[in-house]
């Protein structure tokens, strides 16, 4: 596995890319966990080439949010991705990514104000930034997403479509601990007794009733717990705070993911 840092090197191998089924992409922001590793499996699936990004994009962290102490580890990531059969490893510094003067912002309209968006303000402006940059960089075929952040993928979806960009979008199914609580790299910031607390939020989406799921979560701090329509899909999802951590999670009531 290539370990890629700049733009102009990435540009340089892209020619080898295209000889065959193409280029899958896996956009992520390390602290690889199983989830990323599913999403790496279904890019090894379906591509001769497999480019996954490690980048902690400080566009969509918000001034009072965790970018500082975001778990970062590259190494271990390296060796990980390197097993799951990851191609090159694109993992840029800030200032490649948004070099002085950088101006230029994506706004994805009222999905990205909506649940998250409300609580995250610029977060999917960073979100849908961040990978507009990452797919004009990268050229891939397919890019994959993990249901985990179901409105991050409708609008990575609506982004493809509303700008006309040529590439699929692929959603992979969240992946949960034995105990239900879905993965998460922010899962790390919880002690013991936290982790027991956070169980409620997957035993409250599980119940697919959001009158029982708003009971279930009433002693928690509740961001929000919603039935969603993601591009024809509807979910109930949920954000809540365990201490300082906040965890999202949702589960699908009906439709595929379009
Ligand atoms: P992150 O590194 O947290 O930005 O996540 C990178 C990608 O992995 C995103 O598309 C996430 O939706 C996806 N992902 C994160 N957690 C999970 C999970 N538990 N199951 C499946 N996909 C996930």
């Amino acid at each position: 596995m290539k370990i890629v840092r700049t733009i102009a090197e990435l540009t340089r191998d892209r020619p080898l890319q295209g000889t065959g089924p193409g280029t899958g992409l896996v956009p992520t922001m390390g602290a690889f966990h199983a989830g990323h590793l599913a999403l790496f499996a279904a890019a090894r699936e379906e591509n001769d080439v497999v480019v996954a990004s490690l980048f902690v994009n400080p566009a969509q962290f918000g001034p009072a949010e965790d970018l500082d102490r975001y778990p970062r580890d590259e190494d271990r990531d390296a060796t990980l991705a390197e097993e799951a059969g990851v191609d090159v490893l694109f993992a840029p510094s800030v200032d490649e990514m948004y070099p002085d003067g950088y101006g230029t912002w994506v706004d994805v309209g009222e999905l990205g104000r909506r649940l998250e968006g409300e609580f995250r303000p610029d977060h999917f402006r960073g979100v849908a930034t961040v990978c507009l940059k990452l797919f004009n960089i990268v050229r891939p075929d397919r890019a994959y997403f993990g249901q985990k952040d179901a409105q991050q993928t409708a609008v990575v979806k609506r982004l493809v479509r509303d700008l006309n960009l040529d590439l699929e979008i692929r959603v992979v199914p969240t992946v949960r601990d034995d105990d239900g609580l879905a993965l998460s790299s922010r899962n790390a910031y919880l002690s013991p007794k936290e982790r027991e607390t956070a169980l409620a939020l997957p035993r409250a989406l599980a119940t697919k009733d959001l009158a029982q799921a708003r009971e279930l979560l009433s002693n928690l701090d509740v961001d929000y717990v919603e039935e969603a329509n993601f591009n024809g899909q509807r979910v109930l999802a949920a954000a809540v705070r365990v201490g300082k951590t906040r965890l999202i999670d949702n589960m699908i009531l009906e439709g595929d993911p379009k």
